[in-house]
């Protein structure tokens, strides 16, 4: 993979979910990661090397990268530290940083860019919009995030359908092709 060509974030969601061929929800972060050759994961427990108030890290490693996680946080939100760090790697911000623990508390640039793009990842806005699942509880079940990251895109799918803001980027067209039969499954059942 070309580390570093995705240079918007939410492009970058959208380009990830198409080369990985990401076809359901919730978006298994783990099997992206497997596919990568050249990312692995570490459970922090294993290697004790988070800061207190950190939930993930990414290493640069000879040519490879090592995302270290918080295990011990819950599911959902290791979910989310791991697309963050995903992020981080595959908008290339890690070939400007060797190493940099990060937080979400941290406002910077690139730590909301890796931020959008986990939650356009995790969350895509389209596949939302056609199963007009735009509650928090209904977001977080179907994705399989927390509640609270769940409120944020709730709020963000609400302006976003005010807009009708979809299908203006050919990616996103493409995504939506993607899901097909994800969307089409999905609806008939409710
Ligand atoms: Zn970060």
């Amino acid at each position: 993979m070309d580390y570093g060509k995705y240079k918007n974030a939410r492009n970058a969601a959208w380009q990830c979910i198409l080369d990985y061929d990401i076809k359901t929800l919730p978006i298994e972060v783990t099997n992206i990661v497997r596919k990568s050759n050249d990312i692995n994961l570490v459970k922090n427990s294993d290697v004790n090397i988070l800061q207190n108030n950190a939930s993930g890290v990414t290493i640069v490693n000879n040519n490879s990268f090592i995302i270290v996680y918080r295990d011990t946080d819950s599911s959902r939100r290791c979910r989310f530290t791991i697309a963050h760090e995903l992020g981080h790697i595959l908008l290339g911000h890690m070939l400007v940083d060797k190493i940099a623990y990060r937080t979400f508390a941290v406002q910077n640039d690139t730590e909301s860019a890796a931020n959008v793009f986990a939650r356009d990842l995790l969350a895509p806005a389209c596949v939302l919009h056609e199963l007009k699942a735009l509650t928090a509880e209904e977001i977080s079940r179907l994705c399989n995030i927390s509640l609270e990251a769940a409120t944020y895109r709730a709020n963000r799918m609400h302006e976003l359908e005010k807009r009708n803001a979809f299908y203006k980027h050919p990616l996103e067209q493409k995504v939506i092709k993607q899901f097909n039969q994800f969307i089409n499954k999905n609806k008939s059942q409710s």
